[in-house]
């Protein structure tokens, strides 16, 4: 732990080994020893866009946002950049919280004519917008399913949760990352149904559905047909 807080070898060239530039980013979400340049750092964090990457300063590793070095989130065109990604207000930069914290973000839009909405183009990206109409705020589906889980298993409450991620982003000036409680307790809700209507197979949530379709059957229950003869009532013993 104490060694990985200085470049591990003394050689700075990039780690990649196509390039002979000099090696000074790492990456705290990726598995590497070596540093990187900065040009191989953002090509390895194409499909990486929420991670913590640090500059090292001569002295000690230095936090540095991906979209400060210019990492921009394509969307549309599978991961490539708009070619109109610089019309009508160009990419802007929004809060994404994932797995490992809250991140601000470039988002390049699809400004194509016929595009998606922002919100659509987020679901797209595997992201919820916190709203749909011009969304500032969004979650990465990876951190709902996280929280669903914790909430179920370990009862892992949204306070908590937005708490540690908060912590997560920056323990030692938290209040200088943006509060997402508020949102988030109304995102993971709807999440949360909307998982559950994937799960019962409902497409459209605005057609009738039956009374209690959304709820699964007791399995230890005795269900004729299932675990139970249909006709048990004829050999109760069997
Ligand atoms: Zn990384
Ligand atoms: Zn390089
Ligand atoms: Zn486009
Ligand atoms: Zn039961």
């Amino acid at each position: 732990m104490y060694e990985h807080e200085v470049p591990l070898s003394e050689d700075d060239i990039c780690c990649n080994t196509d390039c002979h530039c000099q090696g000074v980013y790492t990456c705290h979400d990726c598995d590497i020893t070596g540093l990187l340049c900065v040009e191989c750092l953002l090509a390895s964090h194409r499909f990486m866009p929420f991670h913590h990457p640090s500059l090292w300063n001569g002295k000690h590793f230095q936090q540095q946002a991906l979209h400060e070095l210019g990492f921009m989130l394509p969307m549309g065109h599978n991961g490539h950049v708009c070619p109109h990604v610089h019309g009508q207000g160009g990419p802007q930069t929004i809060v994404i919280m994932d797995i490992n914290g809250i991140h601000e973000v470039s988002v390049g839009w699809c400004r194509c004519a016929g595009a998606p909405t922002a919100a659509k183009q987020l679901f797209n990206n595997k992201l919820f917008p916190a709203s749909m109409a011009r969304p500032r705020t969004a979650f990465t589906f990876r951190v709902l399913k996280l929280f669903h889980m914790l909430n179920h298993v370990s009862r892992t409450t949204p306070w908590d949760f937005a708490g540690t991620m908060k912590r997560l982003t920056d323990n030692i000036d938290h209040q200088g990352v943006p509060d997402l409680y508020k949102t988030f307790k109304v995102v993971q809700r709807q999440w949360h149904i909307v998982h559950t209507w994937k799960r019962s197979g409902i497409r459209d949530p605005s057609t009738r559905r039956k009374p209690g379709g959304l709820v699964f059957p007791c399995v230890p229950c005795p269900l004729p047909g299932v675990n139970l003869d249909t006709d048990w009532k004829k050999n109760p013993d069997s």
